[in-house]
């Protein structure tokens, strides 16, 4: 069977981060595989449109500060290298089937809530990561069961 080169593990700023991060870990060490990890920010020009009469340039800082200590904060649990750790603008599908395919990912991790109703007919993130990806995408259970 072929093992996995270099895998994905895409992180949201939230607890089920480390859960999703520890499991793309354990699979990395088990296929010997390069491990990259991408949190995307999405700007907040692109979420709630250009035309908003505020400058947003403060406050976008200040995000993508929160952003850059939080990913360091997980990458050091792991010892994941500098080079390894990726924070990037724009939308997150989009962002992580590029850097996928630039970096020859042949596995992408995401975490997943399984949401049903509203939620699941309005899609989810790690949904829109599957639909598209043009390499194998693992969904792992987080949240309330
Ligand atoms: P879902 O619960 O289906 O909305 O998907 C949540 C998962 O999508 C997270 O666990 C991450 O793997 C991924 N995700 C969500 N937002 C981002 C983001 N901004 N950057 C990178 N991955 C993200």
């Amino acid at each position: 069977m072929n093992q996995y080169q270099h895998i994905l593990v895409a992180v949201d700023l939230t607890e089920d981060a480390n859960t999703v991060l520890t499991r793309a870990k354990d699979i990395a060490a088990f296929n010997q595989a390069r491990l990259t990890m991408v949190h995307v920010i999405e700007p907040l020009s692109v979420a709630y449109g250009s035309d908003i009469p505020l400058d947003l340039t403060t406050l976008q800082q200040e995000i993508t500060e929160q952003a850059q200590h939080r990913i360091s904060e997980l990458a050091d649990r792991i010892d994941l290298k500098d080079q390894d750790q990726l924070v990037v603008y724009g939308r997150p599908e989009k962002e992580i089937h590029r850097l996928a395919e630039e970096k020859d990912v042949d596995l992408i991790v995401v975490g997943s809530h399984g949401r049903h109703g509203l939620a699941l007919i309005l899609g989810s993130t790690s949904t829109s990561i599957l639909h598209g990806a043009k390499c194998d995408v693992l969904a792992v259970r987080v949240g309330s069961k």
